[in-house]
């Protein structure tokens, strides 16, 4: 029997399983393959949906669903986080305290914001990266009545685009209470352009001097001075701020470091193959690999197709059939009920079109059907 082990059930672990198991109906119907899961929450969030949550355009519950009943039938799941990688000896350890044996292990245990990597950030600035952090942004801007907002990105973080659907969210935002005069947005981006992807850069900045959205470029947070409401960039300009807002930058999962498999949590990944560097039988996917692509579900799910169809057929022919392209997909929300969005791989880069109200209207249907693609139907 071949055992593959899936770590991490979140949208890169839950759409290979379930192509997996597709791909290997028969092999798991009698015997010849076992397919286990191990995440550590029995729930499934939404990430995306958090966007929406912090300008309360949804409640937290349209977040989530229960892991198990995303799954396809024959594949084990269970809640019992790895703690420690064996790799030498094809085992990881659990929380529980159990041995899971494999013959293929993929890792996608994600990343985390890292908001205390920078002075004062915790305290003085508000996120949206997880649903406390959203819900009280929320809160907070339901309270504020005018000043200036800055919005702040640290580098790597996951989803490319919510930097900038957070300032176009934030505008309407404003807009819809009335406060649209009393409110300054200002944006500040660590290069030399307002995105990292070219194309989207080009094409967001007239979006902001439309909007009357300022911007600044070359600004690497340094510190955030809360009492004094300051932003302090290694640049060495001083943004003074009534309301901070962050998309902080980002690190792998904290048991990745721990066990020695990538620095800051990445996971070094051959870009095409997928398998980690000098490991045949352990495969990397979503935010966790060091592949500098942007770190998004879409990067995540069309990985996991990648993978799944490569590793069904390792177990039915001993050879992969196809290697990743760098495929990624990302909607791009812009107010105003319009939305464009960038498509991409290694080789052809982005080319966002004007927005349009169908495109938005697209995002909010996909909202919904994320729940289909995440069992890999879509
Ligand atoms: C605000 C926001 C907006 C976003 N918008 C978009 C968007 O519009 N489009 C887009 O494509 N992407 C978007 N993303 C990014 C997207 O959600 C992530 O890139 C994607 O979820 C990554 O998939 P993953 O499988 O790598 O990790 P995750 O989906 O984060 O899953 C990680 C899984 O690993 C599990 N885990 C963690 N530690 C362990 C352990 N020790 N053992 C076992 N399991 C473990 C977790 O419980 C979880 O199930 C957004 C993210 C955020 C936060």
């Amino acid at each position: 029997m071949k055992k593959i082990l899936i770590v991490g059930g979140g949208m890169g672990g839950t759409i290979l399983a379930n192509n997996l198991a597709r791909r290997l109906t028969n092999e798991l119907k009698t015997g010849k393959v076992r397919i286990t899961m191990l995440s550590a929450s029995e729930k499934h969030m939404y990430q995306p949906g958090l966007l929406y949550l912090a300008v309360g355009k949804i409640t937290p519950d349209e977040l989530y669903r229960d892991q198990a009943s995303l799954l396809e039938p024959g594949i084990e799941f269970f809640v019992d986080p790895v703690e420690e990688f064996k790799l030498d000896n094809n085992q990881v350890k659990t929380k529980s305290g159990k041995t899971f044996d494999y013959d293929y292990m993929a890792i996608a245990t994600g990343s985390r914001m890292f908001p205390e990597g920078i002075p004062g950030m915790v305290e003085g600035a508000e996120t949206f990266y997880t649903e406390d952090t959203a819900l009280k942004m929320f809160k907070r801007l339901q309270s504020f009545e005018g000043g200036k907002v800055v919005i702040t990105v640290g580098v790597p973080h996951k989803c490319p685009m919510a930097p900038l659907e957070i300032t176009f969210m934030l505008h309407d935002y404003f807009k819809d209470r009335g406060l649209a005069d009393k409110v300054q947005l200002h944006y500040t981006y660590p290069i030399g352009r307002v995105h990292s992807l070219e194309n989207v850069a080009k094409w967001a900045a007239p979006e902001m001097d439309k909007l009357g959205i300022k911007y600044d470029t070359f600004f690497n947070i340094k510190e955030v001075d809360a009492k004094n409401k300051i932003l302090r960039s290694e640049e060495g300009v001083d943004l003074k701020y009534d309301l901070l807002i962050t998309i902080p930058s980002h690190k792998g999962m904290e048991v990745v470091e721990k066990n020695g498999l990538g620095q800051n949590g990445w996971i070094p990944t051959n870009r095409t193959k997928l398998n980690m560097e000098g490991r045949d039988n352990v495969f990397i996917l979503g935010d966790t690999t060091n592949i500098p692509i942007s770190k998004a579900g879409s990067t995540a799910h069309f990985e996991a197709d990648t993978l799944g169809e490569n590793l069904a057929a390792i177990v039915k022919m001993g050879m992969p059939v196809r290697e990743y392209d760098g495929k990624v997909f990302c909607f791009i929300e812009c107010g105003k009920d319009r939305a464009t969005y960038a498509m991409f791989d290694y080789k052809n880069p982005p080319d966002p079109k004007a927005p349009t109200k169908a495109v938005h209207w697209f995002k909010m249907a996909y909202n919904k059907l994320y729940w289909i693609s995440a069992r890999g139907l879509l």
